[in-house]
């Protein structure tokens, strides 16, 4: 199997090259050229390994110039019990809510309680095993924009990995105080946390130029070092996430919820746009979907394009209680754009240039179409974020973060509106912990005024009696060791400057 750039169809490479690059050249994504099928006779395979199990036989048919040992190597050390609370990494929990059997993917068992940690607690594997196939002896610098979560994420994945530098970069304002807190007390001596003054959008676009901007490559290239991302816009970020929404499927099915070769419906809480693409792959690849329903917050950008075909970024950007999904610029959706073109370079190349020089562009008749048949596309409100948390909280005692609410509150109002009842699997992106003062909040129906972190998760899991996941539980007593504030126009200074490059 081989990938192609979004933007350039004469850019082939293989899947080391596109995880080792991260980015392609052009500045397009890297897909893969086909889509492997599972049919019922591969789903009955699958229903009877375990998480692993299925996710190396999944990771197997894309990477095809990894061997199966590699591969095996990759996720035995990233999805252990030890790291992820179990030996499922990714288990769904029901719940009654309004009488609706809710199924709840937890996606927030790992190590920095985020479902970034899915696919970066086994990105690094398989980033030093494709530099070793393809950049001999070069060192990967890893560049991530963050809005919370993928930083912590990235920077616990990788500290200490060999070969590799990591640099995070986070909107000063844009993150929660334990998101915040989380980062600046990584370990490791190949870490650097930098926050910048603006938003999410600005520092994604600033690591994008550092990527592009050949003046900074070359200088690296120079001294033996190599960029890569650890950006949902690198293709071994969005692998392992099809895995569970596979992996869910067959767990479905398992507990008699659906049968095999029945549909599911799919909620996701999006920003960027990768974990539901993730899940339109697992679609691709043949597993039954009816649809994908695309939840947002205020920021409802994607909720627009869905329901018109236009995406138009220009437009307050609103600090949300959901700050993961604070974002304008949803990067993967040129993957689904150029997939749903027929694979139409010049067309995505066309809609990108217009998105970068007029933050708009209008899609096709066919590709708008295909959008609306597959997605639906709902947003909610702050007040309905907290009212959602509260009445889950009251009526079904089950505690949601700000981000999981946003997905069961627009999966609520799509209920009411097409009375679909397909069993629906809603991914839960975060542990409530993450965002205890909107939380705490929600629950005792009025602000929280304290300004202790760590106060509000006492007094939470006080209230709710909900343990504090261990690993942020062990940043209490923690100090902060990053603190660096600069402008987006400073960004490459910055990164050559940690390098030791000037
Ligand atoms: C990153 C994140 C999201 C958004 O996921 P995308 O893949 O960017 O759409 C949602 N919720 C949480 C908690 C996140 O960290």
């Amino acid at each position: 199997m081989m990938y192609t750039s979004t933007q350039n169809n004469n850019e082939s490479v293989s899947s080391a090259q596109a995880i080792a690059q991260g980015i392609s050249r052009d500045g397009g994504l890297f897909v893969p050229d086909t889509f492997p099928k599972y049919d019922g006779v591969t789903f009955e395979t699958l229903l009877k390994l375990d998480y692993r199990e299925r996710a190396k036989k999944i990771l197997s048919d894309y990477l095809t110039d990894f061997t199966a040992e590699e591969i095996a190597d990759c996720v035995d050390k990233a999805y252990t019990a030890e790291k992820f609370g179990s030996d499922n990494p990714a288990p769904i929990v029901s719940v009654d809510y309004k009488n609706t059997e809710l199924n709840i993917l937890e996606l927030w068992h790992g190590p920095t309680c985020a479902f970034k940690d899915m696919a970066l607690q086994i990105l690094p594997h398989l980033l030093t095993k494709s530099l070793k196939k393809t950049a001999d002896g070069k060192k990967a610098v890893i560049l991530v924009a963050t809005s919370g979560d993928t930083g912590k994420a990235a920077l616990e994945g990788f500290k200490d990995v060999e070969n590799t530098e990591i640099i995070v970069f986070y909107p000063s304002d844009g993150v929660s105080p334990m998101q915040k807190h989380q980062m600046n007390t990584t370990g490791g001596n190949n870490v650097g946390v930098c926050a910048i003054k603006g938003n999410f959008d600005d520092a994604q676009t600033g690591v994008k130029n550092i990527f592009t901007t050949d003046e900074v490559i070359d200088s690296l290239e120079k001294n033996g070092l190599m960029f890569s991302s650890a950006n949902s816009i690198n293709w071994g970020r969005l692998l392992p996430q099809i895995v569970y929404y596979v992996s869910a499927y067959c767990d479905m099915v398992n507990a008699g919820k659906i049968k095999l070769g029945d549909k599911i419906n799919i909620v996701v809480p999006t920003g960027n746009f990768g974990n539901i693409l993730a899940a339109y792959f697992a679609y691709s690849m043949g597993m039954p979907v009816n649809k994908l329903i695309c939840a947002s917050n205020s920021n409802n950008v994607l909720t627009d394009f869905i329901n018109s075909g236009v995406y138009n970024k220009n437009r307050d950007f609103i600090t949300t209680v959901s700050p993961s999904m604070d974002i304008l610029v949803s990067s993967n959706l040129e993957r689904l754009l150029y997939i749903l073109s027929g694979r139409n370079d010049a067309e995505t190349k066309k809609y990108m240039t217009a998105l970068k020089t007029q933050g708009e562009y209008a899609v096709s008749e066919n590709i708008k179409n295909v959008v609306t048949e597959m997605f639906s596309g709902g947003y909610c409100s702050e007040d309905e974020t907290l009212d959602t948390i509260a009445s889950l909280y009251e009526n079904s005692n089950y505690l949601c973060d700000t981000h999981t609410a946003v997905a069961v509150n627009v999966y609520d109002k799509y209920l009411s509106e097409t009375g679909d009842n397909t069993p629906a699997v809603i991914a839960s992106t975060a542990s409530p912990y993450k965002f205890s003062r909107a939380v705490l909040s929600a629950v005792e129906g009025q602000e929280v005024t304290d300004t202790d972190e760590f106060a509000i998760v006492d007094r939470m899991n006080d209230k709710t009696g909900v343990a504090i996941p261990a690993p942020l539980e062990a940043t209490r007593t923690m100090d902060d060791r990053f603190s660096d504030v600069i402008d987006p126009a400073d960004m490459p200074q910055y990164v050559l400057s940690s390098l030791g490059l000037k």
